[in-house]
């Protein structure tokens, strides 16, 4: 069999496949091939020759970076293969957003699986993760790899949220939520729970809110908390509902208009206490997009391949568990990360 390291190569541009000459989740500089494993700014950059991705991812790079994000393009559906230069590659469900894939590179009878970014909860807005029976190398992420986190049941949370704004009715609920994946599954999780009223949302949702519904994931009424109208009804309007927005917009201007807000955040990072302080949230909620501490472990023994390497996160600390259950692991120090979905 194929020794690992000459079908996948960890370099700072990413992880590099010498015989199919392509990149899985290059984010370093334009490549001339690549398999991007979902659309997340942190795993997708435009620019680049050739991408091979979900159909969702593709059409969700369009929607971040233009039609024109690559030179070309090609859509590969789930359990689909594909071969370039004679590695066959394929993509499985990650659970992390919608399009999400692990990508699973074979050659001479070595299986390498990428997981890109995953989790095992359920998510109303994407796949649900599929294990890859006969894997030899997993590649997996490690965002939360730390026994620290242990994230709570997502209806929990979202039960305290709508549990707020019912004690709360003279006040604005402004959630800050990652546009791509977390904002759509908040707004799903809410529809679920039964809550009907129209969502707000910032505007920087508009495009990805609108593909999400246009493959059948139903988010109920949106309506754009753009209006530029600052009287009083205008403000009253907003009173006992809930915004949605990328984080960073609550800290803006545009955020001046909501009257007496509580200021939430659906994030994994919101599990650490002093974090929800520092940005100044009331209402932390622990969403997260990411598999947490049990997730991971439960994965590499259900998944239990002959190596682990351990990207993205806190690798020492997955590594060094899985070396004391006897398995061989090894950190890739590939790049610097840089976390979009939390
Ligand atoms: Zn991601």
């Amino acid at each position: 069999m194929l020794r690992p390291d000459l079908l996948l190569q960890p370099t700072p541009k990413g992880l590099y496949c010498p015989p199919g000459d392509f990149y899985l989740d290059p984010v370093r500089g334009a490549v001339d091939r690549a398999v991007i494993s979902h659309g997340h700014s942190d795993h997708a950059r435009g620019g680049h020759g050739k991408v091979l991705a979900h159909p969702d991812t593709l059409a969700i790079m369009a929607c971040r970076y233009g039609a024109n994000f690559a030179k070309s393009t090609q859509a590969l559906e789930y359990g689909e293969t594909v071969e370039i230069n004679g590695v066959t590659v394929w993509l499985a469900p990650a659970g992390h957003i919608l399009g999400s894939a692990q990508v699973v590179v074979e050659h001479k009878g070595l299986r390498m699986t990428f997981t890109g970014d995953y989790k095992r909860r359920f998510d109303p807005t994407c796949a649900t993760f599929e294990p890859v029976e006969n894997t030899h190398v997993f590649i997996s992420e490690a965002t939360f790899a730390l026994p620290v986190f242990r994230h709570p049941d997502t209806g929990h949370e979202i039960d305290r949220l709508l549990q707020s704004v019912t004690d709360f009715p003279e006040r604005a609920h402004c959630i800050g939520a990652y546009s791509l994946g977390k904002a759509q599954r908040v707004i799903r999780h809410l529809r679920l729970a039964g809550y009907d009223d129209p969502i707000f949302i910032h505007g920087s949702l508009e495009k990805l809110c609108a593909h999400y519904q246009s493959v059948g994931i139903d988010l109920g009424t949106l309506i754009l908390a753009t209006s530029d109208d600052t009287s009083k009804a205008a403000r009253e309007a907003f009173r006992g509902k809930i915004i949605i927005a990328p984080p960073g917009a609550f800290e803006g201007k545009w955020a001046q208009r909501f009257p007496d807000p509580i200021l939430g955040f659906a994030s994994g990072w919101m599990s650490i206490k002093q974090r929800a302080k520092q940005r100044g949230v009331e209402l932390p909620l622990v969403i997260s997009d990411h598999a947490d501490w049990d997730e991971l472990t439960d994965t590499v023994r259900e998944v239990n391949p002959e190596e682990l390497w351990v990207t993205y996160g806190r690798e020492d600390a997955l590594v060094r568990w899985a070396e004391l259950e006897g398995r061989r692991a090894r950190p890739l120090r590939m790049v610097a990360y840089d976390d979009e979905a939390g």
